[in-house]
């Protein structure tokens, strides 16, 4: 499979080039040259198949010939080595739990899936690798965790101070060695656009060897459409389901329509967002005005200019009747978030997070409009990552899993810095 550049100004290029640059030089985000097709013997065997071998059949077009089979078959088995169950909420919607993993969030499966690609690629090499990444609030955990003492990776993750959760936090700065937690002082898209700049500056890239662990790399992004596979293999009713996700770089819901477009039986997309809504507004409107981020109870979702719209664009030859008649966009207020939450756990003994909150909302509001129709959404986060929102609307303790609990006597460790490109690159080469 060869990659080209959103932007066109780049040289195409494999999956390896892909995944070790993250961004194109250009500036632009590397898209695949094909979508594959699933065949029909994939589908109709799908829920035989044990999860890391639906992982490696439909990941193994987009890698090609950069990771023998065999290599790839062994990422692919590390990289989704927890469950990922379908639970019933209510009449007509089921929840996919993708918070089972290390960090619990579903940035695990790509964080996972990326380092040890990155792992494989540099497994001779003697070049120090630096992975710059942004975080709205659970990739750096997730990339933090997934590449812990991976030998020759540095990991510097940039995340909006304040404005992440207290779990959230600590997962970036409590683990020390290879990975370092900058602090800045500013929203998540001027993290983004940090990190963007950095990869655009040939001087800077020149001197130092970075790579992204953001969705725009490809290694990250991709691996996300295991979860449609799973979702399905579970799935027991005639007809497909439609899918909310809880959305904001939409690198999650992108991968669920490359899963569709490859032909898995999708019926429609929900993209469940908070009030950073530039992608249902593009949806009602044609017309696409990112915004500057507000910050929100579900706070990883809070994105003003979603990079992989782009993407998605693309996935649909730039045509917006297209786009429309696949993915249906909702906004859901804080207010909302949080009545949700409340009224869940009450009525169906079912603990939300506020991100899967915004999707089950966004999926009650599609079903009530299509009363055939039976839905999924995702839970992309454990709600207890989120304890400082859900606990007083619960009036209730969440109990701590270990994975939290181990953290909570470590010291924080974050180098604060202004939002300021300068200052990101003077703080790179001078370490
Ligand atoms: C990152 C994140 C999202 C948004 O996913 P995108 O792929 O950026 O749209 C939703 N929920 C949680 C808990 C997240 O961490």
């Amino acid at each position: 499979m060869l990659y080209y550049s959103l932007n066109h100004q780049a040289p195409v290029v494999d999956f390896r080039e892909a995944t070790i640059a993250g961004q194109a030089p250009d500036g632009g985000l590397y898209f695949p040259e094909a979508i594959p097709k699933f065949s029909a013997s994939f589908l109709n065997t799908l829920k035989e198949k044990d999860k890391a071998t639906l992982a490696f059949d439909m990941i193994r077009p987009y890698v090609g010939a950069a990771i023998p089979e065999e290599a790839l078959h062994a990422i692919c088995t590390e990289a989704v080595n927890f469950d990922f169950p379908l639970v019933p909420v209510g009449e007509r919607s089921t929840v996919l739990e993708l918070f089972h993993g290390p960090t619990l969030a579903f940035k695990d499966v790509g964080a996972r899936f990326m380092s040890r690609c990155l792992g494989y690629f540099s497994r001779h090499g003697s070049r120090h690798v630096t992975v710059l990444v942004a975080t709205s609030g659970d990739t750096g955990g997730a990339v933090a965790n997934g590449f812990l003492g991976v030998e020759g990776v540095d990991v510097v993750i940039l995340y909006p101070s304040g404005k992440v959760s207290s779990v959230q936090e600590l997962q970036l700065t409590t683990l020390g060695q290879n990975i370092t937690a900058l602090e800045v002082q500013g929203t998540f898209d001027d993290c983004q656009r940090m990190v963007k700049q950095a990869f655009a500056d040939q001087e800077l890239t020149s001197r130092l060897f970075l790579t992204s662990a953001n969705s725009i790399n490809v290694a990250r992004w991709l691996p996300q459409q295991f979860y449609y596979g799973y979702a399905l293999q579970q799935w027991s009713h005639a007809e497909p389901p439609v899918v909310a996700v809880p959305s904001g770089n939409f690198g999650n819901l992108c991968a669920g329509l490359l899963a569709y477009v490859s032909g898995l039986p999708i019926r429609h997309f929900v993209a469940a967002c908070n009030a950073n809504d530039a992608v249902p507004a593009y949806l009602l409107s044609g017309t696409f005005a990112p915004k500057a981020a507000i910050a929100t109870i579900s706070n990883a979702m809070d994105v003003g200019n979603p990079s992989n719209f782009t993407r998605i664009l693309e996935l649909f030859q730039r045509d917006y009747e297209h786009v429309k008649s696949s993915i249906t966009g909702y906004t859901i207020s804080d207010d909302t978030t949080a009545d949700t939450i409340r009224q869940v756990h009450a009525g169906h003994g079912y603990l939300l997070d506020p991100h899967g909150a915004v999707a089950y909302q966004a999926l009650q509001q599609y079903l009530a409009q299509h009363p055939n129709e039976r839905g999924i959404f995702l839970e992309t986060a454990h709600p207890v990552k989120f304890y400082d929102v859900v606990e007083p609307l619960i009036q209730g303790k969440i109990p701590l899993p270990p994975a939290v609990a181990e953290l909570l006597p470590k010291p924080k460790k974050s180098h604060v810095m202004q939002a300021d490109y300068t200052t990101l690159k003077d703080y790179l080469v001078s370490r």
